[in-house]
């Protein structure tokens, strides 16, 4: 193979890990996560704070199953259900993106990102496109992809959620034109704020960006990530007693070529030790600094190792009614975990 071919190579392996894509679907732009305009990152860095800390598990990270990226659009392709009670994850999705005002005088926050719009549905309603203009009138553009599985298409969710905005004294602005004036004092609220929000944007958006490689590359079950207004936190959770393959995501998150600005700066692993005392619950901890902002730690990732100890039987339950394919599944959870499991169920289906 020549030196070219293998560079290709390397680059279509990164874009179909970073984006949760075939191999065979081929790399569609020049780089495989290319980086957002600011406006674009803005909003991506809110999209990732909204759908980072989801109440309960996903197939997927952040329910994301793969996405598409451009300098201008995000395309994110959705897990069907969240959760054990298995709650539509689109719905779920709307309700943390799409703006709606609280009932005058309740002192409620605005749920969903300041000024995001609904601008159509297309592709048989199976594709959801939005837009936000922000206080500088900077435009971006963020498309939800319904999954295969699901029957209804987005004009019925979409209505379905409205509906539940309406009985819950919230008035849904998505369609309205313009920034309404509670868009506009929530934004201005902290000017601060909504500076420092500016300044990690980019790395937000970024990992935004590769976030199917938290599924690709490792073995978490579990990603949560939020701004703490300082650094991106992400905290996440594996079941093996050691934590297997975050260097897989640290080399993929920094690589030189194709990653994130970063690198490690300091790194807390216990599971690198080899004669440390085998242990559950161990974190091992990773700061990353920038290449070139001021900011001493943009990234802050802790993976804590079987923090449940020996028993997951309710998150393979979770997992497996959420769809989790069953290779990764596989990956994820020792196979004395799974089998656990199987035969608790099993015990449970013959009484
Ligand atoms: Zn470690």
């Amino acid at each position: 193979m020549s030196r070219h071919s293998s560079w290709e190579s390397r680059k279509l392996r990164y874009w179909a890990e970073c984006s949760g894509q075939s191999r065979r679907a081929g790399l569609p732009a020049s780089h495989p996560a290319p980086a957002a305009s600011p406006a674009q990152a803005r909003l991506e860095s809110y999209v990732l704070e909204q759908l980072g800390t989801s109440p309960d598990l996903c197939a997927h990270p952040f329910g994301i199953s793969s996405l598409t990226s451009s300098s201008t659009c995000l395309t994110l392709h959705l897990d069907t259900y969240v959760g054990r009670e298995r709650h539509s994850f689109p719905e779920h999705c709307l309700s943390r993106l799409l703006p709606a005002a609280p009932a005058p005088g309740s002192g409620d926050e605005l749920p969903g990102i300041p000024g995001l719009r609904v601008r159509g549905i297309e592709d048989c309603g199976r594709q959801l496109l939005l837009h936000s203009l922000d206080s500088l009138g900077r435009a971006a553009s963020l498309v939800l992809a319904l999954p295969g599985g699901l029957s209804e298409g987005w004009e019925e969710i979409e209505r379905r959620h409205r509906h539940w905005c309406e009985g819950n004294g919230l008035r849904p602005l998505w369609t309205t034109p313009g920034l309404g004036p509670v868009e506009s004092a929530c934004l201005n609220a902290f000017p601060s704020l909504e500076r420092s929000r500016e300044r990690r944007a980019a790395v937000g958006s970024a990992l935004l960006r590769r976030i199917a490689l938290f599924h690709t590359v490792t073995a978490f079950y579990r990603v949560q990530c939020w701004d703490d207004g300082d650094t991106w936190k992400i905290d996440a959770h594996t079941a093996h007693p050691r934590a297997r393959w975050h260097d897989q995501l640290l080399q993929r998150l920094c690589h030189p070529r194709w990653g994130l600005p970063v690198n490690v700066s300091d790194r807390f692993c216990h599971c690198a030790e080899p004669y440390a005392p085998y242990q559950w619950g161990h974190t091992c901890s990773f700061y990353f600094a920038g290449h070139t902002t001021e900011q001493d730690d943009p990234i802050y990732l802790r993976v804590h190792a079987s923090p449940e100890g020996r028993d997951y039987d309710r998150q393979i339950k979770t997992l497996r009614r959420t769809g989790a394919p069953a290779g990764w599944m596989s990956r994820a959870f020792p196979r004395h975990a799974i089998q656990h499991h199987d035969q608790h169920y099993q015990a449970q289906q013959l009484r």
